[in-house]
């Protein structure tokens, strides 16, 4: 047997993407006990380091071991009773795995939706939540699937009038768009790291408010043969997953630390790697890192007399939709792309699939050399197709944007 060997993709992609080098660094950290005075400093630390990536105070702020959607499971499967109502306003494909998960909770789904490529109004969710009267609001804040960024900033304060929690997947949006968890009022958040994190997929970060952490304990239990005289059983309706029992998750992150999984070690080095990179390069310079990315993409995509999809004034800074061309094959185009220049962009699924690539500027990858052999190299591989476009104007274009922002902000920094 060969050593793992892999070409060098350059991942453009929705995710994931090409990891931080000091993530990798970090998940190749010998282990020591779970229960080691150092690796639950260690669990504390990441509890601490995810409330400034989340911009919160909850102490309910630790990882799900497993991917994005471990994080979105356990938050839902949580706090949600067979019959208690949810509301879930659909804007793309993650939005109806919202929808599946919570009805496989055996909860009573309630869907409100928008054509794909635009985001909610306040008020339509507002009506929404007056007609329905759900316990939980649950909404994608960046769904990759449209490339559309829902504002929140005014959900939660809608939310609490109504006495609705609101629990959020920000898994693409975080690290390169604002999250704003106290100041927004939100209730429960879970993301992952293969997007604008920087890490790979397989540790889900998730913070829940006191409102949340309630209604989770009203279905406190503990399981047997770890059951202590002082345990009592609360009047909730046992949580249905094991594996997800937020309640038995927080008691192994507690002071308690029953013993529940054990912790993903490997996994917990890498998220914490990811939180130390965004906070020491600093979130607000992150955030304008991967606008400035984004914006070269776009205007690049744009100068090349290609369309971007959807509505831009709500696109996600770090992902962008590309019509793809008539007489141009897509799949051919990605083909090329990977083969010949080693760089993955994505397709897209759903109504969009066939019709739209989704080119992705995230985390490490939010890079103006990154940004610049992406344009072109999708210049070069349409043109071999026959489709005719104006000579290096897509790199050209891309590079203007950049040193714009070079120069505004030396001109910032000289008054
Ligand atoms: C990419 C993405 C995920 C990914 O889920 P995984 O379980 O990690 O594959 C989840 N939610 C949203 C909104 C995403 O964009």
């Amino acid at each position: 047997m060969q050593p793992l060997q892999f070409p060098p993709r350059l991942l453009m992609g929705p995710g994931p993407i090409n990891c931080y080098p000091s993530v990798l660094q970090a998940m190749s950290t010998q282990l020591v006990g779970q229960y080691d005075p150092t690796m639950t400093g260690y669990m504390n630390e990441v509890m601490a380091l995810y409330r400034q990536v989340f911009n919160t105070q909850n102490e309910q702020t630790f990882l799900i071991d497993g991917t994005s959607r471990a994080g979105i499971e356990a938050s839902l499967v949580s706090v949600l009773e067979p019959g208690d109502k949810v509301l879930v306003p659909i804007f793309g494909r993650f939005g109806h795995l919202l929808t599946e998960i919570a009805e496989r909770a055996d909860a009573e789904v309630h869907t409100i939706e928008v054509p794909w490529g635009e985001v909610f109004d306040p008020q339509q969710i507002e009506e929404a939540i007056k007609r329905v009267q759900p316990k939980v609001l649950a909404i994608v804040q960046g769904d990759t699937s449209t490339t559309m960024l829902q504002p929140l900033n005014d959900i939660g304060g809608i939310c609490r009038a109504h006495d609705v929690l609101l629990y959020t997947d920000a898994t693409a949006s975080i690290g390169g768009n604002p999250f704003d968890m106290d100041a927004w009022q939100i209730d429960a958040v879970s993301v992952g790291l293969q997007k604008c994190l920087g890490g790979p997929s397989g540790s889900a970060p998730v913070s829940y408010s006191d409102r949340f952490v309630s209604a989770v304990r009203k279905r406190h239990h503990v399981e047997a043969g770890i059951r202590d005289a002082h345990h009592t059983e609360s009047s909730g309706s046992r949580i249905r997953s094991n594996y997800f029992d937020l309640g038995m998750i927080m008691d192994y992150w507690g002071e308690e630390r029953l013993n529940h999984h054990t912790e993903a070690a490997t996994m917990l080095f890498g998220s914490r790697q990811c939180a130390v990179e965004l906070l020491r390069e600093g979130q607000d310079t992150v955030i304008a890192r991967h606008q400035l990315a984004g914006n070269a993409m776009l205007q690049g995509i744009q100068a090349m007399g290609l369309k971007p999809y959807g509505d831009l004034s709500n696109k996600m800074s770090n992902v962008v939709g590309v019509h793809i061309p008539e007489n141009v094959d897509g799949e051919k185009v990605r083909h090329d792309m990977l083969n010949i220049f080693n760089i993955e962009i994505g397709t897209s699924f759903g109504p969009l699939k066939g019709k739209v690539w989704r080119i992705g500027t995230m985390g490490y990858n939010a890079r103006q050399d990154a940004v610049l052999h992406t344009l072109q190299s999708l210049e070069t591989v349409l043109r071999a197709q026959g489709f005719a476009l104006p000579n290096g104007e897509g790199v050209d274009t891309a590079m203007a944007v950049y040193s714009s922002a070079k120069e505004s902000a030396a001109q910032k920094a000289s008054l």
